[in-house]
C-alpha cells in the first residue's frame, strides 16, 4: 500500500506511518494528505511519491468504464476523457478486466494514439481522488465485444462463481432477501428467512470491493455509480430465479439487498399457494366471482399481502378477461396479466390508473393506494363495472375501512363496493420434528388469552430456535404460514352500525387457533 511505499522511499517513519493511520478514521481524508497536514511530508514529496506508486501524473485524467455482460458474449466499453495526456481506464473488477487487458491497451491505443493506457484498481483511483464521470462532450467510447465462443471470457470468476453459490443456498433456505452489507471488517452477507437476518458469510475488507463490483455487473446495478440509490435487475437462468437489486453508500461502503423471486414458485401460484386455510380460500373465491368492486388486502411490508394478491390474479380467467396491473416495481411476471411499472418516476399510480381505464379491462390490480387521488379512482373503476384489486398499509381490516374514510372515500361508496378486505401476517411455521411443548403453567408468560385453553387440555408448543436435522428445518421453523381476519360486504355494513358479527375472527384469534393446533409457537401469539 502507499504507506508502505512511502516506509520503503524513506520519506516517513514506522511510526510517523502508525501515527497518520491513527487520525484516519477521524479525519476522514487520504492518508497523504493526513501526512502533509500533520507536518510529516511535503505536499511536493507526496504528489511525486504518488505519481511514482501509481505510475501516472495525478492531474486532470478523468475516465469512466462500464461493463456489462450477456448470455452471448461479454463486452468492456470504455468512456474515455480526451484531456489528459493519457489515458486511464478505471477497471471495476480488476480480476474481471485482467482477461482483456492485454486486448483493451491495444484497442484503446489504436483509438487514442496520443494517449499512455494504464489499468488502475479501485483503490488506485481512490488515491487520485478522481471518482467522478467525464463529461459526455469530453468522452469518447470504444466497445469490445468478445466472440461468443472465447472460453476464456465466458468463464466464471471466483467472485461470480460465490455469488451462485450464495444464490443457490438462498433459494434452497426460501430466503426472500440477500443482503450485502459493508462494515469496518470487511462484508457481511446475510439472508432474510422467515423474517429473520441471518449471517451465512464475512468477506475481507481487502476483497469486499471486487466481489461487490461482481454482484452489481451480474444484477444489473450501474458499476460506475458509487454512494447513490441505484436499482437493478437480472435473471439467474440456471436457477430459476429473478433478482431484485437495491444500492446505496453508508459510511462503512456499500449496501447492495437483493430481493429473489423464485420463478417456479411464481410460474405455479395458485389459490393453494398462499397458504390460507379452507375459510379464507372460500371467501376468497367468493369476492373473485364478483364482477366488479373492490378486493383488498392489508399489513404490513412482508405481511405476504403482494405475493397473496398475485396468486389471486392467477385464479382469475385470464382467456376470458382482460387484467391489467399497476405496480412499483413489478414483482411478480405473470402470463396473461398486462403489467404496468410505475417506479420509474415518469407516472404515478393514480395516472396510470385513469389511462389503464381506457384500455378496457374487466380486472385491475393497483399495487397499493397509497394517496386520495388513487383511492378515489380505484372506487371509480370498482363501481362501474371492473373488479379492483389492491392493498393498504394497515395493521387491520378493521383499520382498513377508517384509513379509506380517511382518504375521502364516502360510507356508502365502501358499502356498496368492497367485497372483501383482509388483513395479513405471516408467523413461522413450526418445525414437527423439533417444537418444545410448553407446560400449562408456562402458557402465561406467552399469552394471556391462551391460558383458558392451556387449561382445558390445550398443547401449546415453543420454537426450537437451534433447530434440528430436518432438512426443511431452519431455526426450528419451516416456512411461515398465513394469518388472516377479513371482512366481506355485509359485515362492512354491520361495522358501520356499531354491531360486530360474531363470526368476525381477528388477526389475534386466528393466530391462537393456529398456536393451538400446534402449527405456529405460543411466543407468535402475543405480538399478532
Ligand atoms: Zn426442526
Amino acid at each position: 500500500m502507499f504507506g508502505e511505499f512511502l516506509i520503503n522511499k524513506n520519506l516517513i517513519s514506522v511510526e510517523q506511518l502508525e501515527e497518520a493511520l491513527s487520525v484516519q478514521p477521524i479525519a476522514k481524508r487520504k492518508l497523504g494528505r493526513i501526512l502533509v497536514e500533520l507536518g510529516l511530508l511535503s505536499q511536493n514529496d507526496c504528489d511525486s511519491a504518488l505519481e511514482a506508486f501509481l505510475g501516472v501524473k495525478s492531474e486532470k485524467e478523468f475516465y469512466s468504464v462500464i461493463s456489462e455482460r450477456n448470455d452471448q458474449s461479454m463486452f468492456v466499453k470504455l468512456v474515455i476523457g480526451l484531456e489528459a495526456g493519457y489515458l486511464l481506464l478505471r477497471s471495476p473488477n480488476v480480476l474481471y478486466l485482467s482477461r482483456f487487458t492485454d486486448r483493451l491497451v491495444q484497442e484503446a491505443e489504436k483509438h487514442s494514439p496520443n494517449f499512455e493506457v494504464k489499468i488502475l484498481t479501485f483503490e488506485q483511483m481512490d488515491l487520485l481522488g478522481r471518482m467522478v464521470q467525464a463529461p459526455i462532450s469530453e468522452t469518447k467510447e470504444i466497445t469490445l465485444v468478445s466472440e461468443p465462443s472465447a472460453p476464456v471470457i465466458s468463464g466464471p470468476t471466483p467472485y461470480r462463481e460465490l455469488l451462485l453459490s450464495l444464490l443457490s443456498k438462498a433459494k434452497s433456505l426460501n430466503a426472500s432477501d440477500v443482503h450485502f452489507d459493508s462494515t469496518l471488517d470487511g462484508l457481511a452477507i446475510r439472508f432474510r428467512v422467515n423474517g429473520d437476518l441471518t449471517t451465512v458469510k464475512t468477506i475481507k475488507r481487502e476483497l469486499s470491493q471486487s466481489f461487490l463490483t461482481e454482484v452489481k455487473a451480474q444484477t444489473g446495478l450501474p458499476l460506475t455509480v458509487i454512494g447513490s440509490p441505484c436499482s437493478g435487475a437480472a435473471r439467474f437462468a440456471d436457477l430459476h430465479l429473478k433478482v431484485r437489486a437495491q444500492s446505496n453508500g453508508q459510511i462503512h461502503g456499500e449496501t447492495i439487498v437483493l430481493r429473489l423471486i423464485d420463478e417456479e414458485k411464481t410460474k405455479n401460484a395458485t389459490i393453494d399457494s398462499i397458504g390460507a386455510d379452507d375459510v379464507f380460500k372460500d371467501e376468497i373465491q367468493k369476492a373473485l366471482g364478483a364482477s366488479s368492486g373492490l378486493i383488498l388486502m392489508c399489513g404490513q411490508t412482508g405481511s405476504g399481502k403482494s405475493w397473496t394478491l398475485y396468486s389471486l390474479l392467477m385464479a382469475i380467467d385470464r382467456q376470458s378477461s382482460k387484467v391489467i396491473t399497476i405496480e412499483d416495481p413489478v414483482e411478480y411476471e405473470g402470463p396473461g396479466l398486462m403489467q404496468i411499472e410505475v417506479s420509474n418516476g415518469k407516472i404515478t399510480f393514480d395516472e396510470a390508473l385513469r389511462s389503464s381505464l381506457r384500455l378496457d379491462p374487466d380486472v385491475i390490480m393497483v399495487g397499493e393506494i397509497r394517496d386520495e387521488k388513487t383511492a378515489e379512482l380505484a372506487f371509480k373503476a370498482a363501481s362501474t363495472g371492473h373488479l379492483v384489486l389492491s392493498t393498504l398499509h394497515t395493521n387491520g381490516a378493521i383499520e382498513a375501512l377508517t384509513r379509506l374514510k380517511g382518504l375521502g372515500i364516502a360510507e356508502d361508496l365502501i358499502e356498496s363496493n368492497v367485497r372483501l378486505i383482509s388483513a395479513l401476517t405471516l408467523r413461522k411455521r413450526l418445525c414437527e420434528n423439533c417444537k418444545i411443548a410448553v407446560d400449562t403453567e408456562l402458557v402465561s408468560k406467552f399469552s394471556e388469552e391462551a391460558i383458558s385453553l392451556a387449561h382445558s387440555e390445550v398443547q401449546f408448543f415453543t420454537r426450537n430456535v437451534h433447530g434440528c436435522s430436518h432438512p426443511d428445518c431452519h431455526q426450528g421453523a419451516t416456512g411461515r404460514v398465513l394469518m388472516y381476519e377479513s371482512i366481506n360486504q355485509s359485515q362492512a355494513r354491520e361495522f358501520r352500525d356499531g354491531f360486530m358479527n360474531p363470526g368476525f375472527r381477528s388477526l389475534k384469534q386466528c393466530a391462537l387457533e393456529r398456536a393451538a393446533l400446534g402449527v405456529i409457537g405460543i411466543e407468535e401469539v402475543s405480538n399478532v
